[in-house]
This record gives C-alpha cells, structure tokens and sequence, in this order.
C-alpha cells in the first residue's frame, strides 16, 4: 500500500496537503481510542466512478456516533458532499474511502465531552485486502484464541477505532501461525467474525451467517451478499454456528468492503470441502463483480456516481 498519489486530506472543512493532516498528540483520540469510523470503496464502473452503498455507510457513520455520543456536526448531504470533493482534489477514480470522527484536543481524561468533535475524511488506493490471488484460491484461516466482546462490554454494532485492538489480537496471533486472518468466536463460544470481515458457510445447500446480535459488525457487503444471494435463489439464514461447522461446511467465505468476497479454503488446517473456491462463493462473486463494474443491472441503487464537477 502507499500514500505516494494522496495529495490532499479533508479536516473539518478544508482541504489540506498529504504532508499537512496531523492531529495533536493531546488529541483525546490518541489516548483513549474515541473514534468513528467508515470504509467506503469507489469503482470504476463502465459509467463512471462509482462508491458503494455510500448512503448505507454514511448511516452507520451517524450510528456509531449515536451510540457512543457524538454529534457529528455536519448534515448527510454535507458530509456526501465533502467525500466527494476529497475524492475529486485527488484526482481518483477507483479508491478507498476512511471518514473518521474523533474527540480531538480538549481536555485529557477519560470524560470525552471536553473534547471537541473532529472529522478527517482521508481516500487512497487500496487493492485486494487479504492477498492478490485471495479473491480465487482462497484464504488458510485459524479460529482465533481470542473472543469478540461480550455484548455487555463494547457495542459491537458501531465501528469504533478503539474496538480494533481486539481485531488487531486476532490478526496477529492469525499471521504469527502462519495465518491470513483469524476467525473469532462471540463470548458464548459461537463463530463471529473475522477481525475485518464477516463470514458465511454454505451447508447441505444452505448459506449461513451469524446473527447480529453474535457481536459483529453489521457489514454493508454482508447484507449485500445476503440480497445477492436470495435473488439468486439460495436460502440465506442467519443463525448462531457452532465453530466445529467450520470445518464441516462445503464452503466458507469472508465479506467486507476490504475483503469484498475472499473464500477460505482450510480452517486450523482442515481443508473446507475440497480445498477450493466452492461454486456458491463463485457464483456470489460474479454477482457481485458484475453490479460493481457496472456490467449488472443496479437494481437497489447501490451505486452512487461520483459527481465530476463540484457543486455550484
Ligand atoms: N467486521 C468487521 C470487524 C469489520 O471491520 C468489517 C469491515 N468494515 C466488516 C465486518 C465488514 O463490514 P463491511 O462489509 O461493511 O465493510
């Protein structure tokens, strides 16, 4: 990954240089993890740049900040408004999008109302999450020694930096083994997640996900892979999975607007079905590519096309 082509940074309102966009190290974010956060991809679609369900993150940006109580002082409209001008003074088409909203320098101690409400809206180049052939052959996973919250601790619902460091415990005990990502179980022993995606199973026919009260993210590709996959005629349940299905499901597959649709091929080392990409995770796959390149009807509006000239 590099920065080298991000020449500017959106900080409350104004549009700085790359080399310019700091924060202060009093800032209350630094010490005590206080922020929001999205990611967004654009694609480049065959009409144009494109970002993805940007309406559905934008929502879970405000959400986020609801739960844990921030005011995010900007409306949706200006808050679309001013991604799209981050994207346009960069000059991107394809790209990664990270808002994040943060308690900035006020006052240190935990209390965070001192603090002011601060946002950054950063974009770059971002390829393929978990490897370049990740995508086709698949990914080697470890169910994680760590578990996700308990739901009585952190609210797992809001994307909140300060929740990463239990992501960060899964992805490197996963990559010090030997691992691409790991799998981590809710506190009740059942599958979760993985540290940055959602998972599914397909068994006897049947595709299954965790529910979102199993302490994950509610993931924007997940309930796009859900759609995706009723309208193609599978049956879609959410429901709680015993970890020992990892290894017994014909397929299993993760889901994120990183990771888009990255299938696993073994789990702590037992192959899952045949060790390959299994036709269900294929068949998703070319759904989902075909509405992102814009090759498929976009039939629920999913893709937003990035404005080429600012708004007068
Ligand atoms: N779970 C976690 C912990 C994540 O960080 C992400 C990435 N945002 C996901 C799931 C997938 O969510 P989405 O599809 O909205 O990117």
């Amino acid at each position: 990954m590099s920065y080298e082509e991000v020449r500017k940074v959106w900080m409350n309102g104004r549009l700085v240089d790359f080399a310019d966009a700091k924060i202060h190290a009093f800032s209350h974010v630094f010490h005590y993890g206080s922020a929001m956060f999205e990611g967004v991809r654009v694609y480049k679609t065959r009409n144009g740049a494109a970002a993805f369900r940007l309406d559905d993150h934008i929502d879970r940006l405000y959400h986020s900040c609801k739960i844990y109580r921030m005011e995010i002082p900007y409306t949706g409209a200006e808050f679309k408004e001013a991604i799209f001008d981050t994207i346009r003074a960069n000059g991107f088409d394809a790209c990664y999008i990270r808002p994040v909203i943060y308690r900035g320098l006020g006052a240190l101690g935990v209390n965070p109302f001192r603090s002011p409400v601060d946002v950054v809206i950063g974009v770059w180049k971002w390829g393929q999450y978990l490897g370049a052939d990740a995508i086709v052959n698949g990914v080697d996973v470890c169910v994680s020694s760590w578990n996700r919250m308990a739901p009585n601790t952190f609210p797992a619902m809001a994307k909140a930096t300060g929740h990463y460091l239990n992501s960060m415990l899964i992805k490197m005990e996963a990559l010090v083994n030997g691992y691409t990502e790991g799998v981590a179980l809710d506190s009740s022993g059942r599958v979760s997640e993985g540290s940055g995606e959602n998972l599914f199973l397909v068994h006897r026919g049947r595709i299954l996900t965790p529910p979102l009260e199993g302490s994950i993210l509610p993931g924007i590709t997940r309930e796009t892979v859900i759609t995706l996959a009723r309208d193609a005629g599978y049956t879609v349940v959410e429901q709680q999975v015993a970890r020992e299905m990892l290894y017994i499901a014909d397929e299993v597959f993760f889901t994120g607007t990183a990771a888009e649709i990255t299938p696993v091929r073994s789990v702590d080392r037992i192959p899952v079905g045949s060790g390959r990409r299994g036709p269900v995770t294929e068949r998703l796959q070319k759904d989902f590519f075909a509405l992102l390149e814009g090759d498929a009807e976009d039939r629920y509006g999913w893709l937003t096309p990035i404005p080429v000239e600012a708004r007068v």
